[in-house]
């Protein structure tokens, strides 16, 4: 690059600061930039074209084509040259634009004289605002230095959109942020809710695209980058070797820190006039553009590194720290492109809704959710690059979908909805004391599943007899290191006094699979979920579940204790756990704490096997309760994780009815009380459907105790058992449309 292009561009960038600072409106400072472009590039055309909407672009400024096209000319993302670059996010320069495929014609432009095309994405970090085009009638291809400079210009024109700069009369514009936006992600956690965006590390603004003082500025870039460098050698000297893929991520950190060429593309925009700051966004933009292109899973985490860096290095130049005092709105929606569990249950209940650019169904942080039941959706893409703080937005959590800056209509009938989902709370609050009695006599216990103090003030209000299950995980999965025995104990204190009478199963600790704790050892396994997981743990490493059962018993306190290991999968697995209670016990009783006043130790039926154990594990179990998320990934060989399969198979499946009635029947001939606690207990069609299997308790989310026992007070268990066994004998795959039919029939709409 020669000294001459270099300073032609710094004085391009001078005169467009200028011309933006003048006090003109939007449209008037669009046409001066593009003037001013087209003369500087000594090219007859110069254009702006912005996003009128997420799929639209919009001819908003020209110098050289016909300004009666200006407003009118548009085009869909992907469509003609222009919509090729913005899809595409990279550069077409090409001497010959006629030929180029995907050329499209434009009468209203006048555009078919024009020989030579530059088009140049204007882009935010992942954000595409427009593209920036320049045309000649000389066929020629713009040399590298050219595309260069405008890819500079290109950057700053974004910064100005971002910051509002061409919002003004007649121009369509940027306004991006202030369309209404759909975005569909997958759902994390069901519910409705309307609230105002609150994001969780606001993106760092740029005020200052344009420097002074190329030299300030090289030093400014050196000196951040020299802070971020002592930054990731702390944390790594501070990362144990336990935590590898943590240090991983930070080696990988420090490379890039020390990265030559990342350093130099950057030192190179600043000699084209761009800021520090500017100079990073722009190598930010062109990395997550190539991030979101790019089929390769490795590069895209790598880059994903990278991002993550220019953020740090943005938030060490600008000076704003992820917590830029921006107050949190009474009804806020969180959005982050992901969050840890901790950090999710220092905001707490105050959220009304979660969504996140990343996350999967099964990631802590949406375990959190669930059990804080607030809506969330994941996977939800560019949600933290189209959403602002304040933003309205809606949260249908019952089809992952967010409506951002929604339109008035889409409002309504939102609120339709939720108003008649809260007409119905009130009818599950006026049947909340009564039992879950069917008409033909028929009682289902209703318990609720809990893992957090949090939750325990639901078990009073949502009806239920009591806690079916205690995922005592969390409690691990939320602290950066082991728990102590006594903060164990002080807990489980906490959660039986809160419970009072009402009986509470704690099951023992089940991680591996999806569950990493962040302070245990880990080990690379092909398959986690059928790996070194849950009990497996337990009994090949006790100390931890010794540890666990210890503080159980010191916080019954002479107090009842159920406990249920999960996951076992042979007899001998319970029986080898029984016996580490019972040992337990004795040696409590020998240190002096007062043993519980009955003990009942219970068994998670999550694998087939474990249905056909023998009978003597029947008889010494003292209850089992099927994990039917588990129970159901295994049957169907359908990875409950992976969205693809999740749904390919319907529980209401006549294999997995009439395997759920062997289990019944198993559990009736020796007289093993028998629940129900994987997800489907608490959808209401569902467990119906098992109550007429003869599962006679069922422990499902707060939430859904009302809808279930209104539906199960509402039916005939014997009839729904015929119209199951009629399905099954008539071949049908699943019993599903016989059941509502049923329904249906009966005026019964769930
Ligand atoms: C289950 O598998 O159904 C269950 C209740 O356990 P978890 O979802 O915690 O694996
Ligand atoms: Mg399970």
């Amino acid at each position: 690059m020669s000294q001459s292009t270099e300073s032609e561009s710094r004085k391009l960038l001078g005169r467009l600061r200028d011309a933006l600072a003048e006090d003109s409106a939007g449209q008037a400072r669009l046409d001066r930039i593009t003037h001013l472009i087209a003369d500087s590039i000594q090219s007859e055309v110069c254009s702006i074209y912005l996003f009128r909407d997420a799929e639209t672009l919009e001819l908003c400024a020209t110098e050289g084509l016909n300004p009666e096209a200006v407003h009118k000319t548009r085009m869909r993302l992907g469509e003609g040259l222009v919509g090729r670059v913005a899809k595409s996010s990279s550069v077409v320069n090409t001497p010959n634009a006629p030929q180029e495929p995907g050329f499209r014609y434009m009468p209203e432009t006048g555009e078919e004289i024009f020989s030579s095309f530059l088009g140049i994405p204007i882009q935010r970090v992942g954000e595409r605002l427009g593209v920036l085009v320049v045309q000649s009638k000389a066929a020629r291809e713009f040399s590298e230095d050219e595309v260069y400079a405008l890819e500079v210009v290109a950057m700053v024109v974004a910064e100005m959109a971002e910051l509002g700069a061409f919002v003004g009369e007649g121009a369509a514009l940027s306004a991006l942020h202030q369309q209404p936006v759909m975005i569909r992600g997958t759902i994390g956690q069901e519910g409705a809710a309307e609230g105002h965006v609150y994001l969780h590390e606001p993106r760092v603004v740029v005020t200052n695209p344009i420097a002074d003082d190329p030299h300030a500025e090289l030093e400014r870039l050196g000196d951040a980058i020299d802070t971020l460098r002592v930054s990731v050698d702390q944390l790594l000297s501070t990362a144990t070797t336990g935590e590898k893929e943590h240090v991983q991520v930070l080696e990988t950190y420090r490379m890039f820190a020390n990265s030559r060429s990342w350093r130099r593309r950057m030192e190179e925009d600043i000699a084209r006039g761009l800021t520090a700051e500017a100079a990073v966004e722009k190598e930010q933009s062109v990395a997550r553009a190539r991030l979101e292109q790019s089929p390769d899973a490795y590069l895209r985490d790598r880059l994903h590194d990278l991002d993550d860096l220019s953020n740090r290095l943005l938030r060490i130049l600008t000076g704003q720290g992820s917590d830029t005092g921006a107050e949190i709105p009474d009804d806020p929606i969180l959005v982050a492109r992901n969050i840890g569990p901790a950090e999710l249950l220092d905001y707490g209940r105050a959220l009304k809704g979660i969504i996140l650019e990343e996350g999967s169904v099964g990631s802590h942080a949406a375990i959190v959710a669930r059990a804080l039941a607030i809506p969330l959706i994941i996977q939800a893409k560019r949600i933290t690059s189209e959403a602002l703080n304040g933003d309205r937005i809606l949260v249908d959590g019952d089809q992952g979908i967010a409506h951002l800056r929604p339109e008035d209509s889409v409002s309504m009938a939102f609120r339709d909805k939720a108003a008649m989902q809260a007409q119905a709370v009130e009818r599950y609050q006026s049947i909340r004391d009564l039992p879950a009695q069917a008409r033909c006599g028929t009682t289902v216990q209703l318990h609720m599943n809990a893992g957090l103090m949090a939750d325990l003030p639901s078990l009073p209000t949502s009806g239920a007899e009591g806690v079916g299950l205690f995922r005592t995980e969390l409690q691990f999965l939320i602290r950066n290191q082991m728990p102590r025995r006594a903060e164990l104990a002080a807990i489980y204190t906490r959660v039986m006094d809160a419970a009072g009478d009402k009986p509470v199963v704690f099951r023992t600790l089940d991680i591996g699979s999806d569950k990493v704790l962040p302070y245990m050892k880990p080990h690379d396994e092909p398959n986690p979920a059928l790996g070194w997981r849950a009990i497996r743990v337990g009994l090949d490493k006790p100390g931890v579940m010794r540890m666990q059962l210890q503080a159980l018993i010191r916080a019954a306190n002479g107090r009842p204790l159920t406990i249920m290991f999960p996951f076992v999968a042979q007899f001998n697995e319970y029986r080898e756990a029984r016996a580490y209670v019972e040992g337990e016990l004795h040696r409590e009783s020998r240190l002096g704490h007062p043993l519980p006043s009955a003990i009942k130790i219970g068994a998670m039926l999550e694998t087939p096997s474990l249905a056909y154990a023998p009978k003597q594990f029947f008889e010494m179990t003292d209850f089992i309760s099927i994990g039917g998320n588990d129970l159901k990934q295994f049957f169907f060989a359908a990875d409950r994780e992976n969205e693809r399969v999740r749904r390919r198979y319907d529980t209401l499946n006549v294999s997995f009815l009439s395997f759920i009635e062997r289990i019944v029947e198993r559990c009736a001939d020796t007289q093993t009380p028998l629940s129900f606690c994987g997800e489907d207990a608490g959808r209401p069609v569902e467990a119906l459907c098992f109550a007429a299997m003869g599962l006679r308790a069922l422990s499902m989310r707060p939430a859904s105790i009302g809808p279930v026992k209104s539906l199960i007070r509402r039916v005939d268990l014997n009839e729904a058992k015929s119209i199951i066994n009629n399905a099954r004998e008539s071949g049908e795959q699943t019993v599903r449309p016989a059941i509502n039919e049923w329904l249906n029939a009966q005026d019964i709409i769930v």
